[in-house]
């Protein structure tokens, strides 16, 4: 595993429970909205002022605090495309702790081995937008991004979808496309869009991977509601966390 950060503790990373949360190094995406680009780039991880974290003080860490934390968020860049991610997890369950997997969806076979494995009891996933615009953050075919979501959302797990507004990305009629892939792909696989769980978030122009993007004026209260609308016009209990 390429660790690239530790957060000792959190109260809202995993909904719920007091957690820590690790940060892996390296993305399959290159969203140019990205917050994380010293994670997301490996030269630029070098150059930065981050540093590796070796697997053994990370482990030595969750020692010293078994007893303070009851899981661990696993996020990045992206986790998945860490070639042992499932033995690092195997460990961290053997510790009796519980695993929230943050992803972007790109690696279904990942997610599905984790899953089958019962090696992570949350997954939070970014569906980042329609169908039509995937293309602009990642070469990844979106039939994989719908695939991770099939997979996670019939899972029985606790789950969250999460989508970031951006100007210049996201509008009404584009984020009521997502929305209305979403319902069909739940009905498809028999689950009841009701029960879907979709939470928005608000951009903020920091640190981006894409220079032009920390110049972008993020989504105003009164956009953010209207696109909010838009989303919950076709699955009415999405929330907003802004
Ligand atoms: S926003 Fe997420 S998926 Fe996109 S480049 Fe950054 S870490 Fe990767």
């Amino acid at each position: 595993m390429l660790l690239g950060g530790l957060q000792k503790t959190t109260l809202i990373d995993y909904p719920g429970k007091v957690a820590c949360t690790i940060f892996t190094v390296g993305c399959n995406f290159s969203c140019p909205y990205c917050h994380n680009k010293d994670l997301v780039l490996k030269k630029k991880f070098k150059k930065s002022s981050l540093s590796e974290i070796k697997e053994k003080d990370f482990f030595n860490f969750l020692d010293k605090r078994q007893k303070i934390l009851d899981g661990v968020c696993l996020t990045g860049g992206e986790p998945t495309i860490q070639p042992d991610l499932a033995s690092f997890c195997q460990k961290i369950k053997n510790k009796g702790l519980l695993i929230k997997l943050d992803t972007n969806g790109g690696r279904p076979e990942v997610v599905e081995d984790l899953i089958s494995k019962r090696l992570i009891d949350f997954i939070a996933m970014d569906i980042k937008v329609d169908k039509k615009n995937y293309s602009l953050l990642t070469k990844i075919s979106y039939e994989r991004i719908i695939q991770s979501l099939a997979l996670i959302i019939t899972s029985g797990l606790d789950y969250q979808l999460r989508t970031t507004l951006v100007p210049t990305i996201h509008n009404s009629k584009n984020l009521t496309l997502l929305a209305k892939e979403i319902k069909s792909l739940a009905l498809k696989n028999k689950i009841n869009p009701k029960s879907l769980v979709w939470r928005l978030q608000k951009f903020l122009p920091q640190n981006c991977l894409d220079e032009k993007f920390n110049r972008l004026p993020p989504f105003t209260g009164q956009e953010l509601g209207s696109l909010l609308a838009a989303a919950q016009s076709i699955i009415p209990q999405a929330g907003g966390d802004f």
